[in-house]
């Protein structure tokens, strides 16, 4: 049975899960401000470092500073670098090294960990 659409957040933030792509309400969000943490509103990424990455999830090239953690994600077989909320810990998704200019990181986010705060 699908988790009703209020338990989606919890779901990613708490127990590490993955939305499904290009469900995200965020991937249209092109206005600026600041896309911050679902849980406890920490400011976690700027309008400017977000891209198209093409994945379906909304993805951007730099966190704010000081505004996520990394861990080792061991998970599926495969290593990856899991990002979380350096405030209430809640995981926010992964971070790859494909990414565009200037960084080359992709942080490839669940849109449901995220609220966006216009300008
Ligand atoms: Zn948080």
């Amino acid at each position: 049975m699908a988790a009703p659409a209020h338990a989606r957040p919890v779901y990613i933030l708490r127990q590490a899960g993955t939305e499904r792509p290009f469900t995200s309400p965020l991937l249209k969000e092109h206005r600026k401000g600041t896309f911050v943490c679902a849980a406890d509103g920490n400011p976690l990424f700027s309008s400017t470092t977000k891209f198209e990455s093409g994945t379906g999830w909304p993805s951007f090239w730099r966190p704010l500073k000081g505004a996520v953690g990394t861990s080792t994600d061991s998970s599926f077989g495969m290593s990856r670098t899991e990002v979380h909320c350096s405030r209430c810990g809640g995981h926010l998704g992964h971070v790859f090294d494909d990414g565009p200019p200037p960084t080359g990181k992709r942080y490839c986010m669940n849109g449901d960990a995220l609220r966006f705060q216009p300008a």
